[in-house]
């Protein structure tokens, strides 16, 4: 142990959620640190590669508002706005996050947690091979899988009966080189001849006209959470990559070349922590109209994305859904009175995952939660429950967030997929 440091709010994982909760609570005036195991903000969005926001992009708060805003004036959203490039995406959530006073670690982990009673009382971060010992009075949880409130030992869920989660993808991006490109595939790997043999999502891979994205990898049956199958599940999605890259350039785009792939595979599903409340399926599907909740600090607009868990190729489970809130009470552990979790580690089952984990979403918790935890170090409190929910809803009105779901509209590109042979998940 080297230090031993002081925080009003500590955000583990710099992602979507966590960059947008860092922010909130930063330029309320909080001394925020934003711990980060990359080199860059953004998560998924950034590191990993996923260059599109799917879901509703209006209505999402004032972080995620400058954030667009910024990337259209760097030029960097395409096709239908939806799309952009995740290099400025890297620039822009960083000169946020600085702008609003956040202490960012990159190349730092969160890897234990202390707690006493109901209170978690300090995280220690791995950085530098050293080790920072960091309290603070308030924690939030938007690693993605949940490791901080697994950590501290917070209940959480992982998967279907199974054990199964959505399938991992390595995205990859591939640029015109305007020359015709050497083939080849080592011999270790099989070439892949038809679309239909595509591990996963395929086609439609242009995003403008001199690149395209490849989400094409897919692979199922392996926890994020443990070690050996994580790396697993990069290897294997490396060599489809190649495999794809290969049929990309044989069969439809001869002059393009692999530029860049994921720092990290992307992980779709990891741990679903149990907050106060568990928003489920049974309230979310099969209703007319918007469903709020009087504790609704963000509003969740995509349809059920549910990629099958056992086939390959783009087999799933796609549904429209009239906009629902996020209720507060899914975004704390139900076991700690200071943690709050944001982004695809909340408190839903995994049917509302599947819709809820989408960027947008993840950016408007965010904001909830940092939020949150700036109210509550205002109002003194020692409980994340004492913050009274007309102040914050209030708060998140004032700073551009529409909690109203039905004034929203359902986002449902792809409502008509639905294949009666995949399974359905209960
Ligand atoms: C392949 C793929 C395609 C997708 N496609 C789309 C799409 O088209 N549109 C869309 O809107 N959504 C899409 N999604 C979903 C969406 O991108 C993610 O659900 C969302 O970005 C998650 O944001 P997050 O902040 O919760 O988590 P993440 O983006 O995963 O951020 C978590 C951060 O925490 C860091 N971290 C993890 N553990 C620790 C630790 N112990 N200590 C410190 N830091 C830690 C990670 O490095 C990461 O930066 C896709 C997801 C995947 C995987």
């Amino acid at each position: 142990m080297t230090e031993s440091l002081k925080y009003d709010v500590l955000v583990a994982g710099g992602g979507s959620a966590g960059t947008s909760a860092a922010i909130a609570a930063a330029r309320r005036g909080h001394r925020v640190l934003l711990v980060e195991e990359m080199n860059c903000l953004g998560g998924v969005s950034t590191g990993g590669g996923v260059a599109e926001w799917f879901a509703s992009l209006e209505g999402m708060g004032n972080v995620f508002d400058e954030t667009l805003g910024k990337m259209a004036r760097f030029g960097a959203r395409f096709a239908n706005n939806r799309w952009f490039n995740p290099e400025y995406l890297k620039g822009v959530w960083q000169l946020n996050a600085e702008a609003a006073g956040v202490e960012i670690l990159f190349h730092a982990s969160v890897s234990r947690v202390l707690t006493t009673g109901d209170r978690v009382v300090s995280a220690d971060i791995t950085c530098c091979s050293q080790t920072l010992r960091v309290e603070a009075d308030w924690f939030i949880d938007s690693s993605g899988e949940g490791d901080l409130c697994a950590l501290a030992g917070a209940s959480f869920e992982k998967g279907d009966a199974k054990g199964r989660v959505l399938h991992m993808s390595l995205t990859a991006w591939m640029y015109d080189t305007g020359e015709k490109q050497t083939l080849w595939l080592p011999e270790e790997l099989t070439p892949i001849e038809s679309e239909a043999e595509l591990p996963g999502l395929g086609s439609g891979w242009k995003v403008s006209e001199n690149r395209i994205y490849l989400n094409a990898t897919k692979v199922m049956n392996r926890d994020p959470t443990d070690p050996f199958q994580l790396s697993a599940a990069e290897r294997e999605a490396r060599r489809q990559l190649l495999r794809i890259a290969h049929y990309v350039q044989r069969f439809e785009f001869p002059t393009y070349a692999l530029a860049a792939s994921g720092a990290r595979i992307g992980i779709r599903e990891g741990r679903r922590v149990t907050g106060d409340f568990v928003l489920t399926r049974d309230q979310v599907l099969d209703r007319e109209g918007a469903l709020h909740f009087d504790d609704g600090v963000a509003v969740a607009t995509c349809q059920i994305d549910f990629h099958s868990l056992s086939k390959a190729g783009n087999s799933g489970w796609r549904q429209r859904l009239e906009p629902y809130n996020i209720p507060f009470r899914c975004l704390v552990s139900k076991d700690f009175a200071n943690l709050m979790m944001a982004g695809k580690c909340i408190s839903v089952d995994q049917v509302v995952h599947s819709s809820s984990r989408m960027t947008p979403t993840c950016v408007a918790m965010g904001q909830a939660v940092g939020t949150a935890a700036a109210l509550a170090t205002e109002l003194r409190t020692d409980n994340i429950r004492k913050v009274p929910m007309e102040t914050l809803r209030a708060a998140l009105i004032a700073d551009g967030m529409e909690l109203d779901p039905a004034e929203h509209r359902a986002f449902a590109p792809d409502n008509s997929d639905f294949d009666e042979d995949d399974e359905a998940p209960v």
